[in-house]
C-alpha cells in the first residue's frame, strides 16, 4: 500500500478535488504544472537557497538529554521553532511563492485563522515584492491583534470576513470567492496539507525537507537514517506530513499523530478529528471531519489556535484508517503541563500546538533504546499570554 497521493490526489479513499466548477481552471493549472515546476533544477536551486539563507535551514536535530533521562528513552527534537518567523509554516509559503512566480502570478491571497499562516504568507510576499491580501474572520482579527499588526507591518492587506461565524471558515469562503474572480493573476496560498488536489501533495512535498534533513542528521548521530518513531501534532497536518514524508513507506518507522482533545474527547469541546470524525468534504477534499449526524461541520475547540480545525488533511485520514499511523489525543491541561516541562527541562518554550506532541510521554511507554524524533513545530513566544494566564505566572 502507498501512503503518497496518487495522480488524482487520493490517499486511499481520501483526498480528491471537490470544488465548484468555477474554480476548476485555477486548480487544474496548478495540478498540471506543480510537479514539473518543482522538479526543475532552477526551482530546486532557488528553493534550497532561500531555505538556507532566509529560513535558516537545516534546522538542528537536537538530542534532549534531560527529557530522555526522565522518560527513559532516546528523544530527539527537530527544531522547526528555529525557522524564520518561528515555525515550520514558512517552508511551505516559500515554496508556494516561488511556484506562483513560475506560473506568472503577481498577486497572492491567503486565509488565516490564528494569523500564523497569514504572517508566513505576508513575509514571503514582502520578500518577493508581491501584492498580498489575507482574509481573516472579523472575530479572529479582534482576538489575534499582534499577528494582524505583523501582517500590516509586512505590507499585507488584511480583509475582514464579516459573514457567518466570522472565523476561519468564512475567511476561506471569501478567499475562494476572490480566487474565482481573479483566476489569471492570483495564486491562493493554502497553509496546510488540506484543500483540493494538488494542495495536500504540494504542501507535503514542500514540508518534506524536514524528514529529508532528519535522515542525514540521525545518520550522523545514531548511525542510522531511520528512527523508531516520528511524532508530530496535527492540526491540518503539515508539520506532521513533513516529518513523516520520507518514512511513510518504511514500516519499521512508527508514525505517531497527536491531536487536540481540548477539554476531553467527549466534552463537546475538542478537535480530536480521528476519534470523532466521519467521512465528509471540507475545503474541497474528502477526509475525516467532525460533523453533526446531518453533516453540518462541528465547531472545533482547542486551547491552541493552530490545532483548532474540524478536519485533518487526507494523508492523515488515510494513515488513521489504514492503521499506519497511531493517533493519540491530548487535552489542553496535559499539553500545557508538557509545555512547562519542556521549558524547564530543556530551556525551550514550545508553541502550545507543539506541547501536545510532548504530552505523549505520559500516555505511552517507549523502550529504553528506542529513538523517538519529535517535530518541534514552533516556538512559544506567540503563546506567552496563554501560558501566563494558565499557570498564573
Ligand atoms: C499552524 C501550526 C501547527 C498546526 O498546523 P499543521 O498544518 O498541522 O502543522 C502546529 N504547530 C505550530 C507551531 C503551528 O504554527
Amino acid at each position: 500500500m502507498s501512503y503518497h497521493a496518487n495522480e488524482k490526489g487520493y490517499y486511499g479513499e481520501f483526498g480528491g478535488a471537490f470544488i465548484p466548477e468555477m474554480l476548476f481552471p485555477n486548480c487544474e493549472e496548478l495540478r498540471q504544472n506543480y510537479v514539473q515546476v518543482m522538479e526543475t533544477d532552477e526551482f530546486r536551486r532557488e528553493f534550497q537557497q532561500l531555505l538556507k539563507d532566509y529560513v535558516g535551514r537545516p534546522t538542528p536535530l537536537y538530542f534532549a538529554e534531560r527529557l530522555s533521562e526522565k522518560y527513559q528513552t532516546k528523544i530527539y527534537l527537530k527544531r522547526e521553532d528555529l525557522c524564520h518567523t518561528g515555525a515550520h509554516k514558512v517552508n511551505n509559503t516559500i515554496g508556494q511563492i516561488l511556484m506562483a512566480k513560475k506560473l506568472g502570478k503577481n498577486r497572492i491571497i491567503a486565509e488565516t485563522g490564528a494569523g500564523q499562516h497569514g504572517v508566513a504568507t505576508a513575509t514571503v510576499c514582502a520578500l518577493m515584492g508581491i501584492e498580498c491580501v489575507v482574509y481573516m474572520g472579523e472575530i479572529d482579527i479582534a482576538r489575534q491583534a499582534p499577528n494582524v499588526a505583523r501582517m500590516k507591518m509586512l505590507g499585507a492587506e488584511v480583509r475582514p470576513a464579516k459573514s457567518g461565524s466570522r472565523t476561519l471558515k468564512d475567511a476561506t469562503n471569501e478567499a475562494i470567492r476572490d480566487w474565482i474572480n481573479n483566476p489569471v493573476d492570483t495564486h491562493y496560498i493554502i497553509g496546510s496539507v488540506v484543500g483540493p488536489h494538488p494542495y495536500p501533495d504540494m504542501v507535503a512535498r514542500f514540508q518534506s525537507v524536514i524528514s529529508e534533513e532528519v535522515k542525514w542528521q540521525l545518520k550522523e548521530k545514531e548511525g542510522r537514517e531511520h528512527p523508531d518513531y516520528v511524532v508530530a501534532c496535527v492540526g491540518g497536518g503539515s508539520n506532521a506530513a513533513g516529518i513523516y514524508y520520507h518514512y511513510l513507506d518504511t514500516p519499521e518507522v512508527g508514525i505517531i499523530a497527536v491531536e487536540a482533545a481540548g477539554k476531553g474527547i467527549n466534552s463537546g469541546e475538542s478537535a480530536a478529528t480521528s476519534a470523532l470524525g466521519k467521512v465528509g468534504i471540507i475545503h474541497g477534499s474528502k477526509t475525516l471531519l467532525m460533523q453533526t449526524p446531518d453533516g453540518q461541520i462541528t465547531e472545533p475547540y482547542s486551547i491552541s489556535a493552530g490545532l483548532d480545525y474540524p478536519g485533518v488533511g487526507p494523508m492523515h485520514a488515510h494513515l488513521f484508517k489504514s492503521g499506519r499511523g497511531e493517533f493519540i489525543s491530548i487535552t489542553d491541561d496535559d499539553a500545557m503541563t508538557a509545555g512547562l516541562e519542556l521549558s524547564q527541562l530543556e530551556g525551550i518554550i514550545p508553541a502550545i500546538e507543539t506541547s501536545h506532541a510532548f504530552a505523549i510521554f505520559n500516555h505511552r511507554k517507549f523502550d529504553k533504546d528506542a529513538v523517538v524524533v519529535i517535530n518541534l513545530s514552533g516556538r512559544g513566544d506567540k503563546d506567552l499570554n496563554t501560558y501566563i494566564g494558565y499557570f498564573k505566572i
